[in-house]
Parts: structure tokens; C-alpha cells; sequence
């Protein structure tokens, strides 16, 4: 029987796009996910290939579909009628052609994050995916004004500053395919006494 992980040991894979870079807010996204606990695991700063950005977003076969009705579903909350409606693998086809492009477009930061409900946590501090809609007070909903009609309008990919992973399994599976294992590094981080230690002793003297 494979022991079940305990909470704190969750990760997530968190994708600070070239727009966040060229907006010089690298600082500020990475102090969000410090300053709630998380911690850092594996950090590189690279530019990705194409090939890299079609396989990532392909590691899950229902990401077509899902990301399809997603965006079929915003419009039709809005009032408004979907130029491919019937047809959400068609959607994501130009979806993830426009990614390809905004993804290469210049460098990016990979980032790996631990501590208990990482993928949760993280998207909760990402905001949803549309920064028109996404909550104020998280990342796309503070530093960023895209929408999917302005995106789909000019033909490009929604600029939204970051990717996280949208679940466990999705974050097991991006994790693999940027970080080698080795790349990860196992360490202890202080903070973690007071998050997670169950008997809170040793801290008076
Ligand atoms: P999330 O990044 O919130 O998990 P998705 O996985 O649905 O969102 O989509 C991946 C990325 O594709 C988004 O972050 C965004 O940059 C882009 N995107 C999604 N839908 C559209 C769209 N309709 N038009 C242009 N770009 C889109
Ligand atoms: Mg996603």
C-alpha cells in the first residue's frame, strides 16, 4: 500500500509569464506565495520552446475540452454568442496556438511551490483565468486588465501574468515535464514549525 502524503508535502508548478516579466513583477508575485507559507522548491529562468509549451498544456487530454467550454460558457455568462459555439476543441486548437506565441515571446520563470493545499492555495492567490473577472485582490484581478473579447479580437492569447496548476494530478504531471527530479531541492524552511507542528513546543524558554 503506498502511504498517503500528508497535506503539507502537496506541490504546485506556478508559470510567471513573459508579461509578468516585462511589467517587473516578478518580486511581487513571488512574495505572494512567501508570504502565505509556501515554500520553494525548484526555481529556474529560461525561455521555453514551442514544443515545451504545446506538451505542457497537453499533459492533460480533457484540457481541450474543458478549456474549450470554458471560454464558450464566459461568453455566453456575458450576453454574448461565441464565434465557434458548437465546437470547443476548435476553440482550444486557436487557443493554443495563441499561447505558443505569448509563451515564447521572451523569458519566463518556473517556479515549484510546497506546503499544505499548495494547488488550491495557489490558484486562489491567481485569480480566475479572464483578468476582467478574476477576484480583486488576487494577482490577475490586481496587476493586469485583460478580457477573452479583447484577447479573441486581436487574435492573441489572454495576457494574465501567471499559470498554476488547476489540480493535483495536473500539478504532478507539469512538475515532471519542466524539473528534474534533482532539480527539486529537500530542505527545511523555519516557518514550517509553526504551520504544521503538532505540539507547538520548544518555543518558550
Ligand atoms: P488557467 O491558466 O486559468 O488554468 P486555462 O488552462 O483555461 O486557464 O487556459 C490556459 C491559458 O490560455 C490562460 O491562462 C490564458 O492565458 C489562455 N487562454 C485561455 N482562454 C483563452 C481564450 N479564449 N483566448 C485567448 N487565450 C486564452
Ligand atoms: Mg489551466
Amino acid at each position: 500500500m503506498v502511504a498517503k502524503r500528508h497535506y503539507k508535502e502537496e506541490r504546485t508548478l506556478v508559470i510567471i509569464k513573459p508579461d509578468s516579466i516585462q511589467r517587473s513583477l516578478i518580486g511581487e508575485i513571488i512574495s505572494r506565495f512567501e508570504r502565505i507559507g509556501l515554500k520553494l522548491i525548484g526555481l529556474k529562468f529560461t525561455v521555453a520552446t514551442a514544443k515545451q509549451v504545446e506538451e505542457h498544456y497537453t499533459l492533460d487530454p480533457e484540457w481541450r475540452l474543458v478549456t474549450g467550454e470554458k471560454n464558450i460558457s464566459a461568453y455566453k455568462a456575458k450576453g454574448l454568442k461565441h464565434p465557434y459555439e458548437g465546437d470547443p476543441y476548435k476553440v482550444t486548437d486557436f487557443i493554443l496556438k495563441k499561447l505558443i506565441k505569448y509563451f515564447t515571446s521572451g523569458p519566463v520563470i518556473l517556479s515549484v511551490w510546497q506546503g499544505a493545499h499548495a494547488v488550491a492555495v495557489v490558484r486562489k492567490l491567481v485569480g480566475g483565468t479572464e483578468p476582467l473577472t478574476s477576484d480583486v485582490g488576487t494577482i490577475r484581478g490586481d496587476f493586469v486588465l485583460d478580457s477573452y473579447e479583447m484577447a479573441d479580437g486581436d487574435g492573441r492569447a489572454v495576457r494574465n501574468l501567471v499559470h498554476a496548476s488547476g489540480s493535483v494530478k495536473e500539478a504532478e504531471a507539469e512538475i515532471k515535464h519542466w524539473f528534474k527530479r534533482a532539480e527539486l531541492v529537500s530542505y527545511k524552511h523555519l516557518s514550517e514549525s509553526i504551520l504544521y507542528d503538532i505540539n507547538l513546543d520548544g518555543i518558550l524558554e
